[in-house]
């Protein structure tokens, strides 16, 4: 059987180990972070992760259904996230239109107030991050990219807004270009969280 990356003595001789708990680390420090601000809030962590999403996501993503596959977690756990908030006050439910057995959540004034504080949780990982070189950044970007989509594929990470798999990006034999921008992109501009993402016809 493969050893486990988590293996204390084959993973020093092997570096995909390596970067697997490296990995692990930084999802614990994020973990670990919103939770801090959890506490500090009274909020708990999905509800801190729905504020932040809908503050930042045309409605239609906002969601119930929509937000239990970003979150990877069930619509029941989202519906429970969804009434402590409306009882708080920081989300109302908007009508979503055509679709009766579904709404839109939206923020609300106080909600807009309070999203302006807990959104910094993952300040301490940017002061970090903006001390790398710009070599560091643009090489530890692609590699994050191109991991993002490898994972969606693969069928470990359900939703995903990202260049590669989205309706107006054309891998060109020169580069990759997006049609809905009208132009060629950098690897650094390659996105993985677009507004203007548009899924692939299935
Ligand atoms: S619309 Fe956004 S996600 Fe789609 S190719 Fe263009 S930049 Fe990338």
């Amino acid at each position: 059987m493969k050893k486990s990356a988590f293996d204390i003595e084959s993973q020093q001789e092997n570096l995909t180990s390596k970067v697997v708990v490296g990995l692990e680390r930084i999802s614990e420090v994020f973990k670990a972070l919103l939770w801090d601000q959890a506490k500090a809030t009274g909020l708990s962590p999905i509800q801190i992760q729905i504020l932040v999403f809908v503050t930042y996501h045309k409605p239609e993503l906002c969601k119930v259904s929509y937000l239990a596959q970003e979150f990877n977690v069930t619509k029941p756990t989202i519906s429970d996230a969804v009434r402590v908030l409306l009882l708080k006050g920081l989300v109302e439910k908007k009508d979503a239109g055509q679709d009766s057995r579904s709404y839109i959540i939206g923020l609300t004034e106080s909600g807009h107030q309070i999203v302006t504080g807990i959104e910094q949780f993952a300040a301490p990982v940017s002061s970090q991050v903006e001390k790398m070189s710009a070599e560091q950044l643009s090489s530890i970007y692609k590699s994050l990219a191109d991991l993002i989509y490898q994972l969606n594929r693969s069928g470990v990470l359900s939703v995903q807004r990202t260049c590669y798999l989205c309706n107006f990006y054309e891998n060109q034999e020169d580069g990759h270009y997006c049609h809905f921008l009208k132009q060629k992109l950098m690897e650094t501009e390659i996105r993985i969280d677009c507004p203007e993402f548009e899924s692939k016809p299935s």
